[in-house]
């Protein structure tokens, strides 16, 4: 296996480059390399060749190497499927946006959660990603930003730092606490994004939430909540049979008022095909509006609606354009802030974990 020098501490870097024999700067221009995410040696300009050739035989530089990125035809969406060194896949994907560039990162090589509309879950979980190999993500992102194509959508040459980021990816971050904490402190300290650009989201693992609370710093916190009753929730979401709606929405009422925060409620809008081949709603008939308003009424909040992207393995179905709408209509009359989340990148399968599916297939 190849040594990975971004996970090395400047002392070991600085070891490492004493025993090839070159001079221990060497090591301060390398780690400058690092941070900015180069994926190779090739790049370092300021690095004498036979050096470069030396390290790609023995090293790498991230933790993570680029398998395949893949564009949306607006450019502003792009999608990387990462190796890492014990040959398992992550997946992760930076947005351009009109305010910012943000990049959703993996906690996990595939998840354990079992949600019944989700691909990343299909395979089981593999193992935890290191603080590293997740802030490798950002990184990934940051130099396809320089270095890359792509077009944000306010057409501004210098718009090229990740701003944001959302551990929304493969994995339930709060099954990986400590690392995912680590990741951020990271972020924030060798990136400088701000604790209000991060967003973690969870499918609602209370004692990670107060692990959240105890550390104390003001990012913002997303459930999953999927359904507006136990009952519908534990079909869906095995979790909930662990952790009920009731003490999840209080952990993270505890969570938000410790940092005035708004919390975000994430809602996928599931059909399901019936006898007939007809989509019936599944979780968002107007009587689940209501009971929805009826959960969240005066809690700071804002509900993202999430149009469910199709898994040809999950047995579910996408409500019509109407449907949804009709859904956001009866929140926002009972005073719930609303929003339905913009579609990104569908054309190059976003939908959570489907690249690193599609791949086990051979797609
Ligand atoms: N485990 C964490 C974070 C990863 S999932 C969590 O549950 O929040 C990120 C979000 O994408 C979650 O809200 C998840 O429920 C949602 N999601 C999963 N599969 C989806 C699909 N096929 N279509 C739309 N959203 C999906």
């Amino acid at each position: 296996m190849k040594q990975i020098l971004f996970s090395l501490t400047d002392s070991e870097l600085e070891q490492f480059i004493i025993d090839l024999g070159e001079p221990k700067f060497r090591a301060k221009q390398i780690r400058d390399w690092l941070l900015r995410g180069a994926p190779d040696f090739s790049v370092m300009k300021n690095i004498p060749t036979p050096l470069r050739d030396k390290l790609n035989e023995t090293a790498q530089t991230l933790p993570v190497t680029i398998t395949k990125k893949l564009e949306s035809v607006d450019g502003q969406t792009t999608k990387f499927l990462l190796g890492l060194h014990d040959k398992e896949q992550i997946e992760c994907v930076l947005m351009r946006t009109s305010y910012g560039n943000s990049v959703c990162v993996s906690s996990q090589a595939g998840c354990a959660m079992g949600c019944k509309f989700c691909a990343s879950t299909l395979l089981g979980l593999k193992r935890n990603l290191t603080a590293d190999e997740i802030f490798a993500q950002i990184l990934v992102a940051q130099w396809e930003l320089r270095h890359g194509g792509g077009t944000s959508p306010n057409g501004d040459p210098n718009n090229n730092d990740v701003s944001h980021i959302v551990v929304m990816g493969t994995g339930e971050p709060l099954q990986n606490t400590q690392n995912v904490i680590g990741f951020m402190e990271r972020a924030n300290r060798d990136m400088n994004i701000g604790w209000r650009r991060i967003t973690v989201s969870t499918c609602g693992i209370v004692p990670g939430i107060y692990e959240l609370i105890s550390w104390g710093r003001p990012i913002n916190l997303a459930i999953s909540l999927h359904a507006p009753n136990d009952e519908l929730r534990s079909e869906i979401m095995p979790i909930n049979n662990k952790y009920k709606i009731s003490e999840v929405l209080n952990a993270a009422d505890e969570f938000t008022n410790l940092h005035n925060r708004q919390l975000m409620i994430e809602y996928i809008l599931l059909g399901k095909k019936n006898d007939l081949g007809e989509t019936e709603l599944y979780n968002c008939t107007p009587e689940h509006a209501e009971s929805l308003s009826k959960l969240l009424t005066g809690k700071n909040c804002m509900v993202n609606l999430i149009p469910w992207n199709a898994v040809d393995e999950r047995d579910f179905a996408s409500p019509s354009g109407n449907a949804v709408h009709r859904f956001q209509d009866i929140l926002i009359k009972n005073g719930i802030h609303t929003r339905i989340r913009r579609e990104r990148g569908t054309d190059i399968g976003s939908a959570c974990g489907q690249l690193r599916l599609n791949d086990k297939k051979g797609l």
